[in-house]
């Protein structure tokens, strides 16, 4: 059966607009492996138009509001999302294949965003500065950065846009976001809803694209203030270059290769059922995927027994459906990345504990939940990030050797610790070079705590109360009190 694709269009300035070439590209629902979506193409004009919306609303209505107007219009918002979670989350679903039940927890959860940075919002507060002369006065404002272009990633499309748009509306900022040319539906349709719920035409803007010009376009732009990017480290890399050649605030939440160490006194089963959140849910396709597992030599058996049991018994299938808890992977380049690197450990002399293929029963983009095994730590899957559902196993004798071997790696966005040992859960978790860390735990989030990584996972953090400072300038004022003059060849 072939179906029409639903369109969506750019959205600028509060308005539907098609993109000003007239072109369009079509999303694949990885599923189906069919097109789902015909999406505007927009390019570097339609990010100049976007840009000067921006600037416009920055400049104008929202600019002049106070915080706490702006703490309205943002639980407006969330209570928004609230009322459009499903249809959201299906969005995501059709374009990169991920649960919808996973999805519908996200976009639930997403209004939490929303409603914590409106209670900032009227929090952006400056300092008094205690003065060295006592003939000035001296205070600090906290002010808006100004235009913020936001890049991300098709993962989890409309979390990551969150990360950055919540704290930036609360710093009193506006944004032109430019999606994932795999995942771009949700955040065209997410900016309509925003807009609809009360956000001032302007203050959120989205320019889809197809061609990676479209984000090349927005990172390098003269009228944008700040960038914050969510992707991969070569593209963070290339982004924070065009952004800070402008000399412009840059933030970059990029890829991992995070650790989970088990030591032998851990409970197995918690262990195990952590492992597999870590990397099999989301079909191992998260930035802070525990993708390595260093596990004390003494129960490596007994674990890797329990993981594959439970890898082996992931259902695979249709992302819609409710049995389902691991759908296929987002798209035809990621698929075959996972693969390549699946054939690359074979071939380095690495066994698969489970998984290693493609489930051909199945077909299209799904591949076996795997666990890999006689890796060393200078083998490529363990050092470099897959994206998929893959998870490299190793062992440690000691609580040094564990450290170092989790703190062997370029990257340090998360890793978890599982003991039962107090004492050794805190020095562990303390020496971790990680931006999270989760004791008996994994992939835990939430907007009250930091975000981001150490190393080459990025700069600066999201979420927490600190998240809204990325979004302000720090300006300090000085206010002469005697009304008197001075010496005009001293300083101070
Ligand atoms: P990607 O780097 O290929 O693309 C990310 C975004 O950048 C896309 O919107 C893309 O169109 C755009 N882009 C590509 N080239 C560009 C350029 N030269 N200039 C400006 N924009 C450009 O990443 P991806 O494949 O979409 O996502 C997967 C990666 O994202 C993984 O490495 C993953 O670890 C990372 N990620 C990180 C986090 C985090 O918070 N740390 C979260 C999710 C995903």
């Amino acid at each position: 059966m072939t179906t029409t694709p639903e369109e969506f269009r750019l959205f600028i300035g509060g308005k539907s607009v098609d993109a000003r070439s007239g072109r369009t590209f079509d999303s694949q629902n990885p599923y189906t492996g069919r097109p789902w979506a015909r999406l505007a193409d927009g390019g570097p004009d339609d990010v100049d138009e976007a840009v000067v919306a921006a600037r416009t609303a920055f400049e104008g209505e929202w600019g002049q509001m106070t915080g706490f107007q702006r703490a309205a219009i943002m639980r407006k918002c969330g209570d928004a999302i609230a009322a459009n979670a499903d249809r959201l989350a299906r969005l995501e679903v059709n374009d990169s294949g991920k649960l919808l039940r996973e999805m519908l927890g996200q976009l639930n959860s997403l209004p939490q965003w929303y409603y914590y940075f409106s209670g900032l919002a009227d929090k952006v507060e400056g300092r008094t500065v205690p003065p060295v002369n006592p003939n000035y006065f001296g205070f600090t404002t906290r002010e808006p950065v100004g235009v913020v272009g936001a890049i991300t990633p098709w993962n989890s499309p409309l979390l990551l846009l969150t990360f950055k748009l919540a704290p930036a509306l609360a710093a009193g900022c506006t944004m032109v976001a430019k999606p994932s040319e795999h995942s771009p539906a949700s955040t065209v349709v997410f900016a309509e809803i925003l807009h609809e719920a009360g956000l001032p035409a302007g203050v959120f803007n989205v320019v889809t694209g197809w061609d990676r010009s479209t984000g090349e376009a927005l990172a390098s732009h003269r009228g944008v203030d700040k960038i914050a990017f969510t992707g991969s480290t070569a593209t963070g890399a290339k982004v924070a270059q065009a952004a800070v050649a402008n000399l412009n605030r840059v933030t970059l939440e990029l890829g991992g290769k995070s650790p989970q160490i088990v030591f032998a006194d851990a409970d197995l089963d918690a262990a195990a059922n952590g492992l597999v959140a870590g990397v099999f849910a989301a079909t191992g396709q998260t930035c802070m995927a525990g993708s390595r597992l260093i596990v004390h030599a003494d129960v490596h058996d007994a674990l890797i027994e329990k993981v594959v049991a439970r890898a082996d018994a992931i259902t695979l299938g249709d992302p819609t459906a409710a049995e389902t808890e691991m759908g296929p992977v987002a798209n035809r380049p990621q698929y075959e990345k996972v693969l390549s690197y699946l054939q690359g450990a074979a071939a380095e002399g690495a066994t698969f504990a489970c998984g290693g293929e493609p489930d051909a029963e199945r077909g299209g983009l799904f591949v076996k939940p795997t666990v890999v095994t006689n890796v060393t730590p200078e083998t490529t899957i363990v050092r470099e990030e897959v994206f998929g559902p893959v998870l490299a196993a190793y062992t440690f004798r000691d609580e040094d050797e564990a450290l170092k071997l989790a703190n062997d790696t370029p990257y340090g966005l998360a890793g978890a610790v599982w003991t039962k040992d107090v004492h050794r859960a805190h020095r562990v978790a303390a020496k971790l070079r990680a931006g999270s860390v989760w004791i008996n735990a994994y992939r835990v989030v939430s907007p009250a705590m930091p975000f981001g990584g150490f190393g080459m996972s990025g700069i600066g953090r999201e979420n927490g109360i600190d998240a809204v400072n990325e979004y302000t300038e720090n300006k300090s004022v000085f206010v002469e009190l005697t009304g008197g003059t001075r010496d005009p060849f001293q300083l101070g």
